[in-house]
């Protein structure tokens, strides 16, 4: 990927899946029993915009924030864990997601990325542990859905549907670490922040082709959990989760709204109804906007 404002450029790679958007999952926070065998980052207060130190305001010291995101492989057992793992480790996916973060934000804890066995097709950000779980078995599901789905490349879209899950987990850690007001529920505006991350453009003024793809695998994966999921229930509507398809216009909407131009077979193709295209631009803009201001104080 090209160099980002989050300074991606080391995600040469393809990437992944998940969790906290798959709406299968009943909840995607962390289980109250959650064990990790990373080190527990310190606690601390979360420092208000720019006082990165904690001191009381913002200064030049504010640059020495301390923390680090560190990823980690715990073991895994069952087939699709052992999947997921070998999927996202040979691609290096958390180290290369890591390094991304630490290239461009500004963290006031050592933060754990963990990949690790779950039991289920998942990912969540503990706001008690502030650590970033990734479930093996949320690659391997999201190969599965890509594979029935016929993809060319079911591994590269599994990839890219994770990157996209790690950025949607990142909008709920920047929500926390930072204390950021929201308006509206959290699960779409950290599907924003993913949104945000992978279609700003670089430092030659354009969005990285590979990043608009990860959105719209990210997209594609959505339309394979509602395929699967069935008749829309009470509990779907219920959810702290936007309805499935819901969330994949959603992301085609802001990839068409970055780059009406670019991404116009998003519409001609008939993906993305033109009602809702016409806004689209407005709506990018709009949550663009917000989140460069959000994360301004925040960014290396
Ligand atoms: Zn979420």
């Amino acid at each position: 990927m090209t160099v980002t404002r989050w300074a991606i450029a080391a995600l040469s790679l393809t990437l992944i899946v998940g969790g906290c958007g798959n709406a299968t999952e009943s909840s995607k926070s962390a289980p109250a029993n959650s064990t990790v065998t990373v080190t527990a980052p310190a606690t601390s207060e979360a420092p208000k915009a720019g006082d990165i130190n904690a001191n009381g305001t913002p200064d030049s010291s504010d640059k020495d924030w301390p923390g680090k995101m560190v990823a980690t492989y715990e073991d895994a057992t069952s087939p699709e864990a052992v999947t997921g793992r070998d999927l996202m480790r040979n691609d290096h996916l958390l180290e290369d997601l890591a390094e991304g973060i630490n290239q461009s934000l500004k963290l006031p804890v050592d933060v754990p990325l963990i990949g690790k066995e779950c039991g289920e097709a998942n990912a969540f950000w503990s706001p008690s542990d502030k650590s970033m779980t990734i479930c093996y078995e949320d690659a391997a599901e999201a190969l599965k859905i890509y594979t029935d789905d016929g993809d060319a490349d079911p591994r590269a879209s599994a990839i890219n549907s994770e990157i996209a899950t790690f950025y949607h987990e990142t909008g709920h850690m920047a929500i926390d670490l930072y204390q950021l007001p929201i308006t509206g529920r959290e699960e779409d505006v950290a599907d924003q922040l993913a949104a945000y991350v992978l279609l700003t453009p670089g430092d030659d003024g354009k969005i990285d082709p590979a990043s608009v793809q990860a959105v719209k695998d990210f997209a594609r994966e959505f339309r394979g959990y509602s395929d699967s999921n069935g008749e829309i229930d009470e509990g779907q509507l219920a959810d702290t989760h936007s309805l499935d398809k819901t969330r994949m216009y959603n992301l085609e909407c802001w990839v068409y709204g970055a780059d009406p131009v670019g991404n116009a077979d998003l519409v001609s193709d008939g993906a993305l109804p033109q009602d809702r295209a016409e806004g689209c631009q407005d709506e990018y803009e709009k949550l663009s906007d917000a989140w460069s201001s959000l994360l301004g104080p925040y960014f290396k």
